[in-house]
């Protein structure tokens, strides 16, 4: 029993580490970015439809490599729409840039408080692993994740008001293989939260197991999902994670504390925390 459950933990570990990419801002909102050329001069139009920042670059073309470092780095403020023209007399009307968008405005302040747990209140949940565990939970975009151990069907809840910015929960399976392994397919869950400048994740949802829809408010405690067992990973949790925006890598893991001043970071494998919130 021991070896089944140590395999098992394997696995789960194994799984946490295949998250590095999520969120994936293509899956979660269709943005709008259209280019038109006139003369001289492109016309980038931009449409964020998000109910947070983001910031879109280009990505550099070996033909025109300084059309990135004229079009910069552009912060998009919740549902903003813009047009940037950039004077580029060379470019021919055939090119197509490519954008590289990211969650998040790298100026705002994150104003850190505690929030609450991902589990509705006088419930209680098992650690499965914490914090900066030596085999997963250990890279920058996933070593302050917490695996708690719900059940597929149990009510994942907001850890704090916010806004639904990243949203999929159309997949029905899972896996171990290495396919799996390279493209996950896990239902999940982001939520933007203004106030402090988080953003907060629930991973391995259940098949249509979102009951918010993308762009809702949400408020702290209130019911989002249903957790599940979806992508690379055989063990029904809830992967946790709260993220911040960063130059270089997108959306990454950052501490935090829950309420009643349970430092997530003293949290081990096997320790039980109750929701004691009321
Ligand atoms: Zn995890």
């Amino acid at each position: 029993m021991k070896k089944l459950i140590l395999l098992l933990s394997i696995v789960c570990l194994a799984a946490c580490n295949s998250l590095d990419n999520f969120p994936k801002l293509e899956h979660s909102a269709k943005l709008s970015f259209r280019d038109a050329y006139e003369n001289d001069t492109i016309s980038f139009q931009l449409k964020n439809p998000l109910m947070c920042p983001i910031s879109v670059r280009l990505v550099k073309d070996a033909t025109y490599p300084d059309l990135a470092t004229l079009f910069g780095h552009v912060t998009l403020r919740k549902q903003q729409d813009t047009i940037i023209k950039i004077h580029y007399p060379d470019v021919e009307s055939t090119v197509k840039p490519k954008y590289s968008i990211e969650y998040g405005d790298l100026q705002r302040k994150i104003n850190k408080s505690s929030i609450g747990l991902p589990f509705p209140k006088g419930k209680q949940y098992k650690i499965i692993q914490g914090f900066n565990n030596s085999f997963s939970h250990n890279k920058i975009t996933s070593k302050y994740a917490i695996d708690f151990d719900l059940s597929i069907g149990d009510t994942i809840v907001s850890v704090d008001d916010g806004y639904v910015v990243g949203l999929i929960d159309k997949y029905k399976d899972h896996g171990t293989s290495q396919q799996w392994r390279d493209n996950d397919r896990s239902n999940y869950l982001t939520v933007y939260h203004p106030d402090s400048g988080l953003y907060s994740q629930y991973v391995h949802l259940n098949y249509e197991g979102a009951i918010v829809e993308l762009g809702d408010y949400v408020e702290k405690g209130q019911p989002i999902a249903i957790s599940g067992m979806t992508g690379f990973t055989t063990v029904e949790h809830l992967h946790f994670n709260v993220r911040i925006p960063s130059a270089t890598n997108g959306l990454i893991s950052t501490e935090y504390t829950f309420d009643n001043a349970v430092d997530a970071s003293t949290l081990k494998k096997g320790d039980v925390v109750r929701n004691q919130n009321e």
